[in-house]
């Protein structure tokens, strides 16, 4: 699945590859798949969009805002797969959710492997869209501040009980982090995925700040995680510490053994001895 790194680099190599091309023809995909939600059906898609221009796109937590003008806005939502730019005379894949093909013969297609949501919407009406609405501040934003990180801690210590993996993976409370990326941050902070949030000490909140902010940057600078693609296909360059490679392996830092544990909706990576 993507997350907020790989979402961040897709919108800065749209922006250098896409902005500006006139849309030929755009198609919601050839492949039925039960866990893709379109907002339009095919012909609405293809009238709205045909001789639109493509504008600079955004990014926001694990969604991707790509203007389709003048008024739209084509959103990509919570996609894992490929989102892939096909210069003029190349292949397609043979499976696709969306096509978007350009009078200079070149195209975009998304493929989606477990789900993701690929609508249209008039320009302002995305803002509506339940998980955009009341969408908290990012970590790539720069309201993303110590203060602002204290306070949504405060809040969150204050509500029903979180851990520490809690409240960097649910309830969009930092939108775009995901299970990946909280394993990373969780260890350069020094916390256990179990970690309440209502113990945490201000040295710990700052060192947890810091950690998101560095790890998000780094792998937005590297073009996103080395299991994802990028527009053109390749993989980013960002290599996880706590990846399902690390378990059995010595830490990087303290040597003990790298820990498995099954734990809020996936496995989590840790190390015994450094997160507490
Ligand atoms: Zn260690």
């Amino acid at each position: 699945m993507f997350e907020l790194p790989e979402i961040a680099n897709l919108s800065a190599q749209i922006n250098k590859t896409l902005t500006g091309k006139t849309v030929l023809k755009g198609s919601l995909g050839n492949s039925p798949h039960k866990f893709v939600w379109y907002n339009r059906k095919p012909a609405e898609f293809e009238k709205l969009t045909r001789g639109k221009k493509i504008g600079k796109s955004a990014p926001r937590g694990r969604w991707l805002f790509i203007p389709v003008q003048p008024g739209y806005i084509l959103m990509l939502g919570e996609c894992g797969g490929k989102a892939l730019y096909h210069p003029a005379g190349s292949a397609l894949p043979k499976k696709y959710h969306l096509l978007i093909s350009f009078e200079d013969g070149s195209s975009f297609t998304v493929t989606t492997a477990m789900w993701g949501a690929m609508e249209l919407y008039e320009k302002g009406g995305e803002r509506n869209r339940q998980y955009i609405r009341g969408m908290r501040t990012t970590p790539v934003e720069k309201e993303f501040t110590q203060e602002y990180f204290s306070r949504l801690v405060k809040e969150v210590a204050g509500g029903e009980k979180r851990s520490a993996k809690g409240l960097l993976t649910q309830d969009q409370l930092i939108p775009g982090l995901g299970n990946s990326i909280a394993q990373d941050i969780l260890f350069r902070a020094r916390l256990h995925p179990r970690h309440p949030v209502e113990t945490l000490d201000a040295r710990q909140i700052r060192t947890l700040y810091l950690a998101i902010r560095s790890t998000v940057d780094q792998a937005v600078r590297l073009g996103g995680r080395n299991d994802e693609y990028d527009l053109f296909d390749h993989p980013g360059g960002y290599i996880r510490i706590m990846d399902k490679n690390a378990a059995g392996r010595p830490c990087p830092e303290c040597g003990r053994k790298i820990e498995k544990i099954q734990y809020l909706g996936g496995a989590c990576y840790f190390c015994p001895g450094c997160q507490k």
